[in-house]
C-alpha cells in the first residue's frame, strides 16, 4: 500500500487535476463516518463530503446492508423493456418529498447526465408542440452543471470550459437578478427554450447564496413566459440548504429537478431528472418516433436505486436537513471571528455549507487562485479535507459530523486564513 502514489503516479489521470503541478493524491484506504483513513494511519475529516456526495457518512451500515441485498438478488438488469422493485420504490419515494407538480423519474447515472436529459427533454417536448425554434437556455453567470457538452453549455465557459467554447450551442447568460432574467425572456421571445438554475447556492461558482426572492421571480417569470424553469438541484438536493431540497426552502416548484450526488447517500452514482406530467405527456404518443431517445446502460440500475431507498428513508428518519443545518451553524460560529477581519470577506452560511472568501489581489481571484493548493496541503496537515475553490474557503461535510468535529472544521478555517491569508 505504501507504493501507492507512485504507482497512481504512472497509470492514472485524475480528474480536475493539474498534473505536473499537484502533488500526489491522498491514498485513502478506509472511510467510516465523516472520516477517512490515509494508507499511513492518519485520519482524515472529510469536510467536503467528497465533492458533496457523502451524506450520512462514509459506509453508513444501513446502506451497506442495502447494496448486499440488492446485489444478491438483482444486480442489474436494462431499464427499457423491464423494471424492477427499487427503481418503482424510488421514484415513489422521491415523488413524496420533492416540490409538488413534479411526478415523473427519469434515471441516469450522475449530475451531469441527468441535466443533459433535461435539457434534451425541454429541447424535444418544443419540437413536439410544434415550437422547434425555442432552443436558447438561459442560465446563470458562474453557472455549473456538469461536464458533458450540453451541461459544459449551459455552465459559464470561464474559467473551465473555453477550449470548448466554439463548440458550444448558444446559452443566453444572466445575473441572479430578476430584471435581468426578464429583460433576457422578453429578447429571446419565441426562441427561449428554458431557465435553468442551481436554486439559492451555486456550488462551484465559489458557494455564491442567493436570494430566495430571486428564485421565486425566476419562477414567476418562467410562468409569465410559458418556458419551463430547470432546477439543478444536484448540490443542494437531500438536505445541503437545510430543508430536503433548495427549491422547497425558497417555495417553488420547478417543471424539472435535477437529483444526483446525495441521491444514494453519496455511496453510488445515480441520477434522477424528475419531470411534470405535462412534460412527460409531450413525449406521449402513438407514433415510436416520439420517444425519448435517451438512456444510458446502467439507468435504474437496482443496487444504485436499492440504495437510494435507504437513503431516503434515512433522511426522514434523521432529519438530516435539520443535522446539516445545525453543522453548518457550528462552523459558521466558528468562522465568527473573521467577521471583520480585513483578510476577509463575504462570511455566509446556508443550511450545511460555510464559506468565507479571502481577500487576494484582483489578478489572483478566481478558480485558478494559487491559495487553493496551498490552503488544502496546511488543511491536510490538521487532519481536514478542504478543496477551496480558488479563493473560496468553504466546507460541507456530511450529516453525521458531531459538534465537535465541526468546531474542529470551523477552527481549522480559521487558522488557515491566519497562517495564509
Ligand atoms: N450540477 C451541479 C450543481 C454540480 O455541483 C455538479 C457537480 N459538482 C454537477 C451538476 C455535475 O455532477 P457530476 O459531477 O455528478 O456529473
Amino acid at each position: 500500500m505504501a507504493d501507492l502514489p507512485e504507482r497512481d503516479a504512472r497509470v492514472a489521470w485524475h480528474p480536475y487535476t493539474q498534473h505536473g503541478v499537484e502533488t500526489s493524491p491522498l491514498p485513502v484506504v478506509r472511510g467510516e463516518g465523516a472520516w477517512l483513513e490515509l494508507a499511513d494511519g492518519r485520519r482524515i475529516l472529510d469536510a467536503i463530503s467528497s465533492w458533496w456526495a457523502t451524506l450520512h457518512g462514509h459506509a453508513e451500515p444501513a446502506l451497506v446492508a442495502a447494496m448486499h441485498e440488492q446485489a444478491a438478488r438483482l444486480d442489474h438488469v436494462l431499464f427499457a423493456g423491464a423494471t424492477h422493485e427499487p427503481a418503482v420504490a424510488l421514484a415513489e419515494g422521491l415523488l413524496q418529498v420533492v416540490p409538488k407538480g413534479l411526478s415523473r423519474v427519469f434515471y441516469s447515472d450522475d449530475g451531469s447526465t441527468a441535466v443533459e436529459a433535461a435539457m434534451k427533454m425541454v429541447l424535444q417536448s418544443w419540437v413536439h408542440r410544434g415550437e422547434p425554434e425555442r432552443r436558447v437556455f438561459i442560465a446563470l453567470e458562474g453557472a455549473y452543471h456538469g461536464d458533458t457538452f450540453g451541461a459544459m453549455a449551459a455552465g459559464d465557459p470561464d474559467p473551465f470550459f473555453c477550449a470548448f467554447t466554439p463548440l458550444m450551442f448558444e446559452v443566453r447568460r444572466v445575473p441572479a437578478d430578476a430584471a435581468r432574467l426578464a429583460e433576457a425572456l422578453e429578447e429571446l421571445g419565441g426562441r427561449a427554450a428554458g431557465f435553468l438554475l442551481e436554486p439559492l447556492l451555486q456550488g462551484a461558482a465559489g458557494m455564491r447564496v442567493m436570494d430566495a426572492a430571486f428564485v421565486r421571480s425566476a419562477r414567476a417569470l418562467c410562468d409569465d413566459h410559458g418556458v419551463p424553469m430547470v432546477a439543478d438541484e444536484v448540490m443542494t438536493g437531500f438536505g445541503r440548504t437545510g430543508e430536503l431540497f433548495a427549491c422547497g426552502r425558497a417555495g417553488v416548484s420547478p417543471d424539472v429537478m435535477c437529483l444526483a450526488k446525495g441521491i444514494t447517500g453519496g455511496m453510488l452514482p445515480l441520477a434522477a431528472t424528475v419531470a411534470t406530467e405535462e412534460l412527460f405527456d409531450c413525449f406521449l404518443h402513438h407514433e415510436r418516433s416520439r420517444f425519448f431517445p435517451h438512456g444510458h446502460t446502467f439507468t435504474a440500475n437496482p443496487i444504485a436505486c436499492a440504495v437510494a431507498v435507504a437513503s431516503l428513508a434515512l433522511c426522514r428518519e434523521r432529519d438530516v436537513a435539520g443535522q446539516l443545518a445545525r453543522i453548518g451553524r457550528t462552523i459558521f460560529e466558528q468562522l465568527t471571528p473573521l467577521q471583520a477581519d480585513p483578510r476577509v470577506t463575504n462570511l455566509r452560511h446556508l443550511g450545511g455549507m460555510a464559506a468565507l472568501d479571502l481577500v487576494v489581489p484582483a489578478d489572483d481571484a478566481g478558480y485558478l487562485s494559487t491559495r487553493a493548493l496551498t490552503l488544502r496541503h496546511a488543511a491536510i496537515e490538521r487532519g481536514v479535507l478542504l478543496r477551496p475553490l480558488g479563493n473560496v474557503l468553504y466546507a460541507l461535510p456530511p450529516a453525521c459530523t458531531t459538534d465537535a468535529e465541526a468546531r474542529h472544521i470551523g477552527d481549522t478555517m480559521r487558522a488557515l486564513v491566519e497562517e495564509h491569508a
